[in-house]
């Protein structure tokens, strides 16, 4: 039976929200990864040889529309669907249109997603009809040989016709690039102006220190953005900007071309302090930080009850255990992972 969510809550249901966590923090964005799959194995997201969870620990796309909801009603306004690569769990698009219901009550402001585009030409149209307006693509090179080292398994062609087919149906796009030391660092000024060209938003993303890679470590691929934006400011003017996205970059202003760049640096800047942000992972697993291992097991509650009584309490004790902030580092002592989850688990 598909729980509805819009259906009363049972008696023994505590009172909604807003969600405050300790810190005064209203928690307003819910990230979720749908899968921890995908049809990639990026270089500093995953081993090539990844175990991936057994289907059966996965929550259905009925748990996952149930706890989404349960969040809504709690005041979260943005709802960002993740993985692993989100289109390609199966039936995902069910998902999407039943969230997509908040929307035009108007309790959510915004559903996205992130996704590596592999699939988009074929979901795209279908995503903007589910009332999805922004799509967040991972794209780290231009270079199609580049590409597969980094993807290992992509090909750069299929997601240049997923973001076609993203402009085609009207989704505007924001770029995410890891900057890659010694892999794609001669090729941040090239992809500046191909995403201002296309009108796409970009935004630089530091590696951060999440799972074993199975060899490689993190310090070949560390490249702190203050260095990334002091060369870029040779060529460009950057003026900081007050604008925000609802997450944690930061942005400035290309000042020559009027373009608006981002910057996520969960290790050289400190962005915890205004994080209004907490993560389900696809087992059911809620993190209230991403560089912490503490979790609330939502799966267990929403299997509880029928009514949303028990994943309503789980949800308020979580938040109010939301810690201050995160303990990334990576320096010579530590290389290895910060915390034992990959990205694709958590969602990023
Ligand atoms: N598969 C989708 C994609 O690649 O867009 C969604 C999931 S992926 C885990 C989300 C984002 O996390 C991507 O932009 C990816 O580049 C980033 N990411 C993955 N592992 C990372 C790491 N260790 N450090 C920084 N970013 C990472
Ligand atoms: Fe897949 Fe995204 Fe991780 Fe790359 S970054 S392996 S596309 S989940």
């Amino acid at each position: 039976m598909i729980p509805d969510s819009e259906r009363a809550m049972d008696s023994a249901q505590p009172a909604a929200g807003p969600l405050v966590d300790p810190f005064g923090r209203t928690i307003r964005y819910l990230r979720v990864s749908v899968t921890d799959r995908c049809d990639f194995r990026c270089v500093y997201c995953m081993s090539e040889a990844m175990t991936f969870l057994p289907k059966p620990d996965l929550l259905t796309l009925e748990e996952l529309d149930r706890i989404c909801s349960a969040f809504v009603a709690l005041g979260v306004g943005k709802l960002r669907i993740t993985g692993g690569e989100p289109l390609v769990r199966r039936n995902v698009m069910w998902l999407f249109e039943r969230l997509g219901r908040h929307l035009e009550t108007g309790r959510l402001d915004e559903l996205t997603l992130t996704t590596n585009a592999s699939q988009l030409a074929r979901f795209a149209r279908p995503l903007a009809a589910c009332g999805v307006r922004r799509v967040n693509v991972s794209l780290d090179t231009l270079d199609p040989v580049k590409f597969q080292a980094i993807t290992r398994w992509g090909r750069l062609e299929r997601v240049l016709a997923g973001l076609d087919a993203a402009a085609a149906a009207g989704l505007q796009v924001k770029i995410n690039t890891v900057a890659l030391k010694g892999v794609n660092e001669d090729e941040f000024e090239d992809l500046i102006t191909w995403c201002g060209a296309r009108g796409y938003d970009l935004t630089f993303i530091e590696v951060m220190p999440m799972g074993d890679l199975g060899g490689e470590t993190r310090l070949d691929q560390y490249l702190p953005l203050s260095m990334v934006r002091s060369r870029l400011a040779q060529r460009w003017t950057l003026n900081e900007i007050d604008y925000r996205s609802g997450g944690p970059a930061r942005y400035v202003r290309i000042e020559e071309t009027g373009q608006r760049l981002g910057f996520i640096t969960p290790l050289t800047h400190n962005f915890c302090e205004s994080c209004n942000r907490v993560r389900l992972t696809c087992t059911g697993e809620l993190f209230m930080c991403l560089g912490q291992e503490d979790n609330a097991d939502l799966r267990a509650a929403v299997r509880a009850s029928e009514g949303d009584g028990p994943l309503v309490a789980a949800i308020h004790e979580a938040i109010a255990r939301k810690p201050k902030g995160h303990d990334f580092v990576i320096d010579r002592r530590n290389h290895g992972p910060a915390v034992p989850r990959h990205m694709s688990v958590t969602g990023g």
